[in-house]
């Protein structure tokens, strides 16, 4: 799979503190032998990790005025290095990308092969691995080995969503930088001036990609909230369903791909949202057992939710599955017949 370019980004894929500790490791030239950029997927960290492997092989590297200049800045973009980096097509700069989910320990041992030769021309030779996270345990033990005692000239790119998924051992071999999604209202503004979706769109969209800028500006490309607007008016108003409704909804969800995903995502996220008003609405007229029984029924939507997503992840029945995610979502409230309309 290709890098990602800069270009194809809604916003930078690095600011603030990130960006400042990446350029202040390129400005002393030192780079360490093994990073982990870490952070929730679609902030950017692949490209962040292919504009480092620029900026540290550059042939024209740009007069860099500060020291807090922009990562994108300290690389040209158009020498053959960073032409070749740009394409995927440098021989020192190595992907490795999950297969099926999974890192097998075949690719570290082929990768462990291709280290054994000095690099063709890169003064810094990079090894991305990304999603680090998805490699076997046998995987992960035998680049802890290389880790240990890396070649000259080789460092490595390890990108994951949550450190705590990767081994403690590999973990105390990299420096790790933590990625930080854009603010929501960033993204929004974005969408709106750059995609021109109005304002109900644009805040639908940025729910949906959960702090992902790739997400949204895909989802944004895609026009997904307007052709994906029955479903999401639909689970809205979930509770004001009756059952046969439920199950034609059920149906309708289960013939849906990749979309599903991200509709129960967005589910969650409107779920979650409900959790955080209600704790912000602790001090209202209600008792504190009323409290207690609205923030958990929300908790329990919220695993409802959670769950169904688990299962649609395995080989299971998605009708029968989603069945029992929106009968059990209203299981908690009657249906108001006066409100509902068909979908
Ligand atoms: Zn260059």
């Amino acid at each position: 799979m290709a890098l990602r370019t800069a270009h194809n980004l809604l916003l930078p894929p690095v600011s603030g503190r990130t960006g400042r500790v990446l350029t202040a490791l390129l400005k002393n030239r030192q780079i360490p032998q093994a990073l982990l950029f870490a952070g929730i997927d679609g902030i950017g960290k692949s490209v962040a990790a292919s504009l480092f492997a620029k900026a540290a092989n550059c042939e024209i590297p740009p007069e860099i005025q500060t020291d807090t200049q922009a990562l994108e800045s300290w690389s040209c973009g158009e020498c053959r290095t960073c032409r070749k980096i740009d394409s995927n097509n440098h021989p020192d700069i190595l992907t490795i990308d999950p297969k099926k989910n999974q890192i097998h320990i075949e690719t570290i041992r082929s990768l462990i092969t291709t280290l054994g030769f000095t690099p063709y021309s890169a003064e810094h030779r990079f090894i991305l691995i990304r999603s680090a996270e998805k490699m076997t345990p046998a995987a992960g033990n035998a680049l802890l080995k290389i880790l240990e005692e890396p070649p000259n000239q080789t460092h490595f790119l390890l990108t994951a969503a949550k450190v705590s998924d990767l081994l403690p051992t590999i973990l105390s071999r990299c420096q790790i930088i933590r990625f930080q999604p854009w603010p929501d209202n960033v993204i929004e503004s974005h969408l709106i001036d750059q995609y021109a979706l109005d304002k109900p769109t644009a805040e639908t969209t940025v729910r949906l990609a959960a702090g992902s800028q790739v997400k949204a500006i895909d989802l944004a490309n895609k026009n997904w909230v307007n052709t994906q607007k029955w479903a999401i008016d639909a689970l809205e108003r979930i509770d004001q369903l009756t059952v046969r409704q439920r199950l034609i909804l059920a149906e309708r969800l289960a013939q849906k791909k990749n979309d599903l995903e991200t509709l129960l995502i967005w589910l969650k996220t409107v779920i979650l949202e409900k959790v955080k008003m209600q704790s912000v609405a602790m001090a209202s007229h209600q008792t504190n057992s009323q409290r207690r029984a609205s923030m958990k029924q929300l908790i329990n939507r919220y695993e409802i939710v959670e769950d169904a997503l688990y299962f649609l992840s395995t080989n299971v029945n998605r009708r029968m599955v989603l069945e029992k995610m929106l009968l059990a979502l209203a299981a908690d409230s009657a249906p108001n017949k006066s409100s509902i309309r068909e979908f």
